[in-house]
């Protein structure tokens, strides 16, 4: 299996235009340079999605989350199904920052998980817990989704999770889901850390935030994991 990067723009950047030169500039150097054992999926605001094309196999789009609906009266929400039809293969779900300000129970995002496997996405679970996993994948098998393991205190904070809790979190979550579960590491990935957490802590890919609005960066990232 590939190892599985995940850009998590966030609400950024401000402009469409921003948004074509961080995308671009990233199909560019997978292009040039080529990626054989990493795939990338970028997940921008809901709005730039339609304008971001991309013909590689190694550089997918996705959502940063869906709604658990699939039509209808639900002012202000984004379908599962419609992100597919944006030409999304991905979607980030129940991430930390939508459990903490939209209040997002593990209920809905269960809910969220089934409506985008329906659809026809590959769901990203974000917990910090594994008990979490009990209501997130209930009547849910992990061969459908991927899971990232995010520790609060980590994400956005440039404080990046140690190599033996990171490995610690890897093997309790593989040993509630199955050995073959595909879990991710995110929380202040760099490029100077990013490769410890597939090599060593044994993570199958990672959830990148901030770094991956840096396309050099980003790029960084992907070179130095493709190589393990
Ligand atoms: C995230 O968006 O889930 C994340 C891990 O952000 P950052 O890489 O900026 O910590």
């Amino acid at each position: 299996m590939k190892n599985l990067i995940i850009a998590n723009w966030k609400c950024n950047p401000l402009t469409l235009n921003e948004a074509l030169d961080i995308f671009e500039s990233a199909k560019k150097q997978i292009t040039e340079k080529g990626l054989k054992n990493t795939e990338a999926v970028i997940c921008p605001p809901f709005q730039y999605i339609e304008f971001l094309k991309s013909d590689l196999n190694a550089l997918m789009l996705g959502g940063q989350d869906c709604y658990s609906q699939e039509k209808g009266a639900f002012t202000g929400e984004v379908s599962a199904l419609m992100l597919k039809n944006s030409g999304c293969q991905y979607v980030i779900i129940g991430h930390s920052e939508r459990r903490k300000y939209q209040k997002e129970s593990d209920e809905l995002i269960n809910e969220k998980i089934n409506a985008a496997l329906k659809a026809g996405l590959k769901p990203v679970l974000c917990i910090d817990q594994v008990s979490q996993l009990e209501i997130d994948l209930k009547d849910v098998s992990y061969k459908e989704v991927a899971v990232a393991y995010e520790p609060l205190w980590a994400i956005g904070t440039g404080k990046a999770c140690g190599i033996p809790e990171a490995l610690d979190m890897n093997q309790k979550i593989k040993e509630v889901l199955g050995k073959d579960a595909i879990v991710l590491y995110g929380g202040s990935v760099k490029s100077d850390n990013a490769r410890g957490y597939i090599e060593e802590a044994g993570y199958n890919g990672l959830l990148v935030g901030g770094a991956s609005l840096v396309p050099d960066e980003f790029f960084k990232i992907l070179e130095g994991v493709d190589l393990i």
